[in-house]
C-alpha cells in the first residue's frame, strides 16, 4: 500500500513565515526527491552546471577561502533571517522559505523526542546556505554532494552530467579509489563543495560530534541513501551513518508538512539556540 503523508501548502505572510494560513494536499513519499518526473528544466540546469564545475582543484580552493572563518560575525538568528532571501535552486519539493524549512524540521525531531542537540541540528542544518551572500553561484552551495578526486557512484544524481568535468580527463581522478587509501574515512575525502562542509566549519567548536557529521554529510546521499562508496567510509563513518539515515528522514519528509506558528516557537528555540552558541559566530 502506497504510504501517503499529509501535505499543507503555505501561503506565507510578506517577512520570514512568522504568520500563515494553509491548503491541505497530500503527496507520496516516493515522489520526494523524484528527479525523473519532478526535475525542472532549472534543476537540470543546476546540475549540469555543478557536476561540470565540481572539480578536485575547486574544492581545494574553496576550503582554503573560507578556512579562516573571517567573512562575517553574525548570530544564528540573524544568518536565519538572511536564509529567507534565499531560493534553493535545487530542490525539487520544497518552495517555502528556508526558515520554515528548518523550524519544521526541527518540530518534527521535537515531536518524536529526539535529543536536544538533535532538535537543533534540524533547525539549523542548512544555514550554510548563507554561502550565496558571499556571491557563491548555487551550484557552490545547494544540492547533492558527492567525493571528488575519486571515480563518481553511478549512483550519484545526473551523472551523465560529469561529461564535462575537467577531472574526468585525469585517470587518477577517475579510478575507483583515485587519490584515496582504501578505508581512509570520509574525513579525509574531499567532497563536493556546498553549505555542508561549509557549515561543518562554522559549527566545529559548539556541537556534539554527532551533530557535525549530519552536517557536514547531509547532503551526501549516494552513501546515506544509496549505499555507495563503501571502499572510502572507516568504521567511524559506519558508526556515524545511522544518524545520517536518521536525520534525512526529517530533512526530507518534514518538507511541507504541518502547521507551524514561528512565532510561537521562537522562545523555545531561542533558548536551545543560547545553550550551545555565543551571541555571535566566525562565518
Ligand atoms: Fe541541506
Ligand atoms: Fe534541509
Amino acid at each position: 500500500m502506497k504510504k501517503e503523508i499529509i501535505i499543507f501548502i503555505f501561503l506565507l505572510t510578506p517577512h520570514n513565515g512568522f504568520g500563515m494560513q494553509l491548503n491541505q494536499v497530500t503527496k507520496p513519499i516516493n515522489d520526494f526527491r523524484d528527479y525523473e518526473n519532478n526535475a525542472s528544466d532549472s534543476i537540470k540546469e543546476f546540475y549540469r552546471l555543478n557536476h561540470t564545475n565540481q572539480t578536485l582543484a575547486f574544492v581545494i580552493a574553496q576550503k582554503a577561502k573560507y578556512a579562516d572563518l573571517d567573512k562575517l560575525s553574525m548570530g544564528i538568528w540573524d544568518v536565519m533571517d538572511i536564509l529567507d532571501t534565499i531560493i534553493d535552486e535545487s530542490d525539487p519539493d520544497l518552495s517555502l522559505p528556508q526558515s520554515v524549512h528548518a523550524f519544521q524540521t526541527a518540530e518534527k525531531l521535537r515531536a518524536d523526542n529526539q535529543p536536544d542537540w538533535l532538535i537543533l541540528t534540524g533547525l539549523i542544518h542548512d544555514l550554510g546556505k548563507v554561502l550565496t551572500l558571499f556571491g557563491e553561484p548555487q551550484w557552490a552551495v545547494v544540492g547533492d554532494t558527492f567525493p571528488v578526486g575519486c571515480a563518481y557512484s553511478e549512483k550519484v544524481i545526473f551523472t551523465p552530467y560529469f561529461q564535462d568535468n575537467p577531472d574526468t580527463l585525469n585517470s587518477l581522478l577517475q579510478s575507483k579509489q583515485g587519490i584515496y587509501k582504501p578505508q581512509c574515512g570520509l574525513e579525509n575525502v574531499y567532497m563536493s563543495w556546498g553549505h555542508d562542509e561549509y557549515l561543518y566549519m562554522v559549527m566545529k567548536d559548539y556541537l556534539p560530534e554527532q551533530a557535525l557529521y549530519i552536517i557536514r554529510y547531509h547532503s551526501f546521499y549516494a552513501a546515506h541513501k544509496e549505499d555507495e562508496y563503501t571502499h572510502l567510509i572507516n568504521d567511524y563513518d559506519q558508526s556515524m551513518l545511522p544518524w545520517l539515515k536518521l536525520f534525512s528522514q526529517y530533512d526530507l519528509y518534514s518538507k511541507s508538512s504541518e502547521q507551524i506558528n514561528c512565532t510561537e516557537l521562537l522562545p523555545y528555540y531561542q533558548e536551545l539556540v543560547a545553550q550551545y552558541f555565543p551571541e555571535k559566530l566566525n562565518w
